[in-house]
Formats: C-alpha cells, structure tokens, sequence
C-alpha cells in the first residue's frame, strides 16, 4: 500500500499531441548549433563511458561559479532544476512545516511539499497587476515560501527587494528563477536561508539536457547535498552544459527574441476583442478567454499546440514564424467571441488536470 498522501495525488501527466507550431512547454524554439554538438559529442567520446562521472561535477560548479560569480562551494548541479527542487524541499520541509506558495505556480512545489508531509498555504495571485502578492506571502507566517519569479504560469514578478523583504520575515526562502533571463534579473546575494534555482533548460535552451543549478551559502550547499541523488548529471550532459557556458550569446540569442516576440505578442494579443492576456516577464504568455477549452482545440486543429489550464491558457514565445501563426490562428477562426465550436473538446484532458502536467 502507498502512503496515504501519495495515494491522494494524481499523477503527472503530458498529453502527447502531433503539433507543427509547438508553444506549450516554454522551451527555447532554437537548437544548440550542430557543430556545438558534434564539438563535445566528440570530446565526450573519447572518455570511459564505464566508469562513472567525477563525484562532485566540479568542472560544471566551477564553470558556473566563475559566469555567476560565485564560488564552486556554493553550486550544486543536478538532472533539471526539478532534481534540486526536490532535495532542497526535503532538506526543508517535513511534517506540518508550513510552506506559502503562490497560485497558479508551477505545479511540482506543491507535489513535492505533499509528500514531504507539510502544509501548503496557497497565495492568489491577481494577474493583472504583472506582480506576486508579496504582502500576502509576508502576511502568512510561513516557514518556508517558494516563489518562482517570473512566475510559471502567469509571467508575474516579485516587486523590487521581494527577496530580501521575505528573508527578514524569518522565513527559508526557495527562488526559482528558470525564467529569471527572460526578466534581465540578477541573483540575489548568498544567505544561509536562501536557494536560488536555475536552469539550462529555458534561456540555453538545453531542455532535452536535463541540467538545474542552485546557489546558496556553502553551509546550505552541504545540507542540500546529503538529500541529494549522487551522479545524478551525466557526463554528456555535464559538457554540453559547460561549452554552452563559454558562449553566452546562446543564452543572448534565446533571451533577445523572447522579449521583442512577447512584447509583440502581448500587444497583438491585448487588441483581440474577447482575449484577456497578462502582462508577462518570461518567455510565455498567460490569457483568459471565455471558452479556453474550445480555444485550445481550435488552435490545435490548426497545428498549433498551447498550454492549457483549469480557466485560463499560456502560449509559449517561440520564433517570429511560429507566433505568427498562433497570432493569425488566435485573431481568425480560434478567437473567443467566435460563438460555434470548431472541433469536439471530447480529447481534451479533464480541466483540473491542467495544473497538474508538468513543464
Ligand atoms: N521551475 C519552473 C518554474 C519550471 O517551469 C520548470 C520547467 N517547466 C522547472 C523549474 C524545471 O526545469 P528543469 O528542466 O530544469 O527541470
């Protein structure tokens, strides 16, 4: 028999569907050059693939401690940020700790809050404002608080010194910035009651890599590190995550399309009559219509795949082609004022199993 919290969750799910314009898991729309590949596919080559990785990925945290400005005692890496997320919940959170979080947010805190036994304090977050309700995050004593700025699924970013405001509140602090490029963020200075988490999978566009970084003071770092999986990174992984560092017009390149195509997509979005869309600091954006089940079936009828939510819809940014043709689908046929269902919402998943799919 599972324990009885598990047996209460519902699992993750993706729903696989054929799509020519992707847009729903907000990944970078560009592919690391096929020379970069080859490059350290070759170099990897010529390791043993029978012995295992360095235990303690040290040229990977030294890369990112010298790009960040850290040191490598401060840098733990892992399989996405998802693997970190995970110990440092576990590091954190047992039975009853209570834990704020934001909502919508990105659907992993809670699951992984759940198991560990404590008590999730969910936070509305009012999308229009463009910002997280600090206040409320303040005003509700917590233990520990997550906070994903710019937020999955709304875009939303905590107001200036938000960070800071929520360490003198007492509480541990995990600050997930995988869109935080998307927002020219910066990282907040070390403390011991701080996890900043980061990953190549959006702004390096390395999502298929599976490599997240957290910064914290050594002292966490040591702590984090007895929760966390050994040899977790692969050694493919770990040298294509340290050549992409040694290029940062990658990241460049992902984070300057990213913010013209959204502030292009938000304003076209904005004039159509019955979208509702949310201002937006990362590299998707968050909409209402009045029927988004039929929107996203008629977008989907037309190749183009989005995300969709409980209530509400979130397109990723993707290449200026790809948005054109979810603008032109959006603005046509698959606009919320048009009153007749295009296809069947028969195939659609349940509507509360939205915020649960990963990504
Ligand atoms: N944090 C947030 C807010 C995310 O949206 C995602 C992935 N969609 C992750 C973390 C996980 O990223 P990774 O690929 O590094 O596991």
């Amino acid at each position: 028999m599972s324990r009885s919290v598990v047996a209460a969750m519902i699992a993750y799910t993706l729903e696989l569907r054929d799509a020519q314009v992707k847009l729903n898991q907000n990944e970078s729309p560009f592919d690391l050059p096929r020379e970069v590949k080859d490059r350290v596919l070759a170099k990897v080559a010529e390791r043993e693939w029978n012995l295992y990785p360095e235990f303690e990925c040290s040229a990977l945290r030294e890369a990112i401690a010298k790009a960040y400005g850290f040191s490598a005692d401060n840098i733990l890496v892992g399989n996405g940020s998802n693997e970190l997320l995970a110990a440092t919940i576990a590091t954190f959170v047992g039975p009853g700790t209570r834990v704020a979080l934001p909502k919508p947010t990105f659907a992993l805190y809670e699951k992984l809050v759940t198991i560990a036994g404590g008590d999730v304090v969910a936070i509305d977050i009012d999308p229009a404002t463009g910002f997280l309700p600090l206040e409320a995050m303040l005003a509700a004593n917590a233990e520990v608080v997550i906070v994903c700025s710019p937020n999955n699924p709304t875009g939303s970013v905590l107001p200036n010194g938000g960070i800071e405001k929520l360490l003198d509140s007492g509480a541990t602090v995990l600050f997930d910035r995988a869109y935080g490029d998307f927002a020219l963020d910066s990282l907040p200075p070390l403390n011991d009651r701080l996890v900043t988490l980061s990953t190549f999978s959006k702004a390096w566009g390395l999502a298929a890599l599976r490599v997240g970084w957290l910064a914290t003071t050594a002292a966490t770092a040591r702590e984090i590190r007895k929760v966390k999986l050994p040899y977790s990174l692969n050694v493919i992984s770990e040298a294509i995550a340290i050549a992409a560092l040694e290029d940062p017009s990658i990241r460049a390149r992902n984070v300057a399309n990213a913010i013209s195509e959204r502030n292009r997509m938000f304003e076209v979005m904005r004039s159509i009559d019955g979208v509702i869309a949310f201002p937006s600091a990362a590299n998707f954006i968050f909409f209402k219509v009045a029927e988004p089940k039929r929107v996203f079936e008629a977008l989907c009828d037309r190749g183009i795949l989005i995300r969709e939510y409980a209530n509400a819809l979130r397109v990723s940014v993707g290449t200026p082609e790809e948005n054109d043709r979810f603008l032109e689908a959006l603005l046509g046929g698959a606009d919320a004022s048009s009153a007749q269902p295009r296809v069947s919402a028969a195939t659609a998943a349940p509507a509360d199993e939205g915020d649960r799919r990963p990504s």
